[in-house]
């Protein structure tokens, strides 16, 4: 009797909502700021969120791959970026943050701490989900049975991401915006491990340039790739790829004290995209620096170096031809929503038992997270809270034999068909990670396998279910729908996100 009411409790203590009642209903209409019209500022930050590495009592976990790797060094600097948009209407935060994943909990934590003087319309908060950063979501800890992260070093991010924003409030500044879309060949880049194979191999960037003197105050970068170049074996930290793009953009590329690469100045802010399905540049692709002109194959830092270089190496040249193409004028929309998410995976919901997973549920198998349609001019940002498959994207849902469910593609249109504006991004681990976003009719735990395979097919382990693409597909789709269309003109219909 004593071991139920303890099995009992300890489960609501477990799944007990962290954040009661919090709900978000939010649309700000693009509408008002055309309307009338006034001139773009763009403001950007930045906080160093590494780890204390020097107790050797307190281990740093590092994310991603097996348990019990601890960090032996700290190779770069790890980032939490922050970009600030104010149309003169509406005031939009976007952050950046070396991280595996940030839950929806953690989200609402830095959201509550923002000062209202702000007057941060909203915030997505997005993690790069890189594999070289110390354990956010507990799944890395020394054991299978202990969480992997730091309380403190959770504080730590949840202040420095709110520190960010707060700097980049106030580096406001008038400003003229940019959009590119680079086209890109995932050749030498990246691969896609599972079938069908589809990628989001594009580069998108927002540039944004002083409008007093047309510096660079910053860029926003867009692409779709597991930051896990340095693999399995690597125990030093890393912003892996991800910061050294950062890095070359604003500071260019020397080599034996010869310049390779011009930086532009400015903070550059990258955001991961449709990385599921899964999106990787594992150790049999070879990757060429494009300045050094050397091969790398072996994961190794300079392997990261590389795939960072060929980033920047497109990305450069198209902020230099920025001036013309640019417009003082962004109007920003705005659609946000909390949705439920059912939890089918039993390892999840253990792993949230157990409290290796710290996060809570609205209420029984249902987790709280949120979706978002942003319009920043005529691009638009699809907020997904996870790491989805890129055939949701783009197309190519497939009714893959062997699927454990037998049914026709369920998310289809792609959601690039449903997104306003001319260039549109995907933000990935937006606002929460709940892991990979899995086509229905793909979905496959039980022989036989999909496509024929003899293996099982690796993604739905760390999925929460086969809902999980549907609800988000639908949540979104209806989320651009509503934006086309303008919607009514209501404003935040629940408790404001503070
Ligand atoms: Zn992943």
């Amino acid at each position: 009797m004593v071991l139920v009411i303890v099995v009992v409790a300890r489960g609501y203590y477990a799944f007990r909502d962290r954040v009661p009642g919090y709900t978000l209903d939010l649309k700000i209409e693009a509408a008002r700021s055309q309307a009338e019209p006034r001139p773009l500022r763009a403001g950007f930050g930045r906080t160093r969120i590494n780890p204390d590495l020097s107790d050797p009592k307190r281990p740093v976990w590092v994310a991603g791959f097996s348990q019990h790797r601890a960090a032996t060094g700290i190779h770069d600097d790890l980032w939490a970026i922050a970009c600030v948009l104010d149309d003169g209407h509406t005031r939009l935060g976007i952050v950046g943050l070396d991280a595996i994943g940030f839950f929806h909990d953690d989200v609402v934590a830095v959201r509550r701490r923002c000062a209202a003087e702000w007057k941060l319309d909203y915030t997505v908060i997005c993690s790069t989900h890189n594999h070289s950063t110390p354990d956010l979501m507990g799944l890395w800890g020394k054991d299978v049975l202990h969480s992997g992260v730091d309380p403190r070093y959770r504080e730590q991010v949840i202040a420095s991401v709110v520190n960010a924003l707060g700097e980049a409030v106030g580096a406001l500044q008038p400003a003229r915006v940019a959009f590119h879309e680079i086209v890109v060949s995932p050749d030498g880049l990246l691969e896609d491990t599972r079938k069908p194979i589809v990628y989001d191999p594009n580069i998108r960037v927002m540039h944004f340039i002083s409008s007093t003197n047309g510096a660079t105050i910053g860029s926003l970068v867009g692409w779709a790739d597991h930051p896990e170049t340095p693999w399995a074996q690597n125990t030093e930290l890393t912003a892996d790829y991800c910061g050294v793009l950062r890095a070359t953009l604003e500071n260019g590329f020397r080599h034996e004290g010869r310049p390779l690469a011009q930086g532009v100045g400015g903070i550059h802010l990258f955001i991961n995209g449709a990385v599921g399905g899964l999106m990787t540049t594992p150790p049999d692709v070879t990757v060429r620096d494009p300045w050094l002109q050397q091969d790398f194959k072996e994961p190794s830092h300079e392997k990261s170096r590389a795939v960072g270089h060929q980033l920047a190496a497109r990305i450069l040249p198209e902020l230099a031809k920025t001036n013309p193409a640019t417009s003082e004028f962004a109007p920003i929309g705005i659609r946000a929503r909390t949705i439920e998410m059912p939890v089918a995976n039993k390892m999840f919901l253990a792993a949230e038992y157990l409290g290796l997973i710290n996060r809570g549920q609205m209420r029984w198998k249902r987790m709280r997270t949120e979706v978002a349609l942003l319009t920043v001019g005529d691009a638009s940002i699809a907020c997904v809270p996870g790491e989805i498959y890129p055939e949701i994207v783009n197309g190519g849902v497939e009714r893959a034999p062997g699927g454990d469910f037998d049914i026709a593609p369920v998310e289809v249109p792609p959601l690039r068909e449903l997104m306003p504006g001319r260039i549109k991004f995907v933000f990935g681990l937006a606002n929460d990670e709940l892991g990979y976003i899995i086509p229905k009719s793909e979905w496959d735990e039980k022989p036989p396998y999909i496509y024929g395979d003899t293996e099982p097919v690796y993604g739905e382990v760390n999925s929460c279910g086969p809902e999980t693409a549907p609800r988000l597909h639908s949540a979104i789709a209806e989320l651009c729908r509503d934006t086309n269309t303008g919607g009514s003109s209501k404003r935040g219909s629940s408790p404001a996100p503070h």
